[in-house]
């Protein structure tokens, strides 16, 4: 009998020779636009704080605050005794955000996505869901044990053919990202609504990469869409554009007590700690009343975008600040975020199975808070390594 770890290592092995094994990088301080990577400084693109609030002054002095008043973890789940009223503000400034009704906060988006599903579809419903959708959905969907039917992705007409020929037993769901994280494009949310009116399904969108992004006041595509009327379900998270970690379900006040008597990573979990929850409450507010750092990571966006795709790079041309360049193969992928890292710059390649095999990429983001500085110094560093690395000819 070969031992356990004899088995993981031959494993480790084999994806080590298919270049798809992933390691750990060890920053020296919190996320920023230029962080300490083994006592070097480095100038990352690949963060999900998009707007830059997880350093800013204001979410820090409100976690150290909420620790003064609160503790540092809120010691039982939220039934037991681990809701303060800093979690009951958050819940109703999230609910303000997304103007529904009702919000409740989840300890991170894998935990809202594998609850909400799990608590709302049951065996005998119907998901259909986007291909390209996170794990955490997948994830949820396989938890609720319904039937679930997979569309192209973004193809609302393959969508329409799949609910027209289900069959018509049980409740029917749409769910899907609005922005996908990994390619930065946004979900058809008009057609999808008009898909569910005509086959009566409850449509549940992950707003993950939209909120504090997208929207007049940061609400996310369903705000800058204005269609909070047709959603059933808008979960976000907390850690990203929030600068926070956790995340949340909004929608109506039955869907909200719903969830918090049967969503059972809600009901069977540590609540989000005070400090989590102070520092998500002052980002919700700088989000809403500071647009001009949205529109910083748009304009960022928008000159990497255009310098990237002259340089001779592969970008896709969705309207976000998600700047997938694609590579293709998973090695020369690994190459250039190489030698990328070798000139000073972070991106990590981005490989299958978080994308498709064929497709690998490197993920671009800016941050609100980089300067123009950095992010032409990035630039130069990407015509520098696509060369070296042979992605450029
Ligand atoms: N949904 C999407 C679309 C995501 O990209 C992510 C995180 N990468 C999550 C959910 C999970 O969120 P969290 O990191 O808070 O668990």
């Amino acid at each position: 009998m070969t031992g356990l770890d004899d088995i993981l290592g031959s494993r480790l092995a084999q994806l080590d020779a298919r270049h798809l094994r992933r390691t750990l990088r060890t920053l020296s301080g919190g996320p920023a636009p230029r962080v300490d990577l083994d006592g070097r400084e480095v100038i990352q693109f690949c963060s999900n704080d998009y707007l830059g609030l997880a350093a800013d002054p204001r979410l820090k002095q409100a976690a150290v605050d909420a620790v003064g008043q609160f503790g540092c973890g809120a010691g039982s789940s939220r039934l037991v005794g681990g809701t303060t009223s800093l979690h009951a503000a958050l819940e109703e400034a999230l609910a303000g955000l997304k103007a529904t009704a009702a919000s409740l906060v989840f300890t991170s988006g894998y935990h809202a996505n594998i609850g909400v599903l799990s608590a709302l579809v049951e065996s005998g419903d119907t998901v259909f869901s986007d291909a390209r959708n996170h794990a955490s959905l997948i994830d949820g969907c396989r938890l609720s044990r319904a039937t679930v039917v997979v569309y192209r992705h973004l193809d609302v007409e393959h969508l329409r053919r799949l609910l027209a020929s289900a069959p018509g037993a049980g409740r029917r769901f749409i769910v899907t990202e609005t922005v996908f994280s990994m390619d930065g494009d946004v979900a058809p949310l008009e057609d999808l609504v008009d898909a569910a009116r005509r086959w009566d399904a409850s449509i549940l969108v992950d707003e993950a990469h939209a909120t504090g992004v997208y929207g007049p006041r940061g609400g996310g595509v369903v705000e800058e869409l204005g269609l909070g009327a047709d959603i059933a379900v808008q979960v976000g998270t907390l850690g990203k554009a929030l600068g926070s970690l956790g995340a949340f379900a909004a929608g109506s006040a039955a869907l909200v007590d719903w969830l918090t008597n049967t969503a059972r990573s809600f009901v069977y979990t540590t609540a989000l700690s005070p400090p989590a929850v102070a520092a998500a409450l002052t980002a919700v507010d700088i989000v809403g009343r500071e647009p001009e750092r949205r529109q910083r990571l748009w304009d960022h966006a928008e000159v990497m975008r255009a310098r990237l795709t002259d340089l001779g790079f592969r970008v896709g041309a969705h309207r976000s600040p998600i700047l997938p360049v694609f590579v293709g193969d998973d090695e020369r992928a690994v190459r250039l975020s190489a030698e990328l890292l070798a000139r000073g710059v972070l991106v990590p390649a981005i490989r299958p199975p978080t994308v498709p095999p064929g497709t690998a990429r490197l993920r671009v983001v800016p941050m609100a808070t980089h300067r123009a500085e950095d992010v032409e110094a990035g630039l130069d560093v990407f015509a520098a390594a696509g060369r070296a690395s042979g992605v450029l000819r």
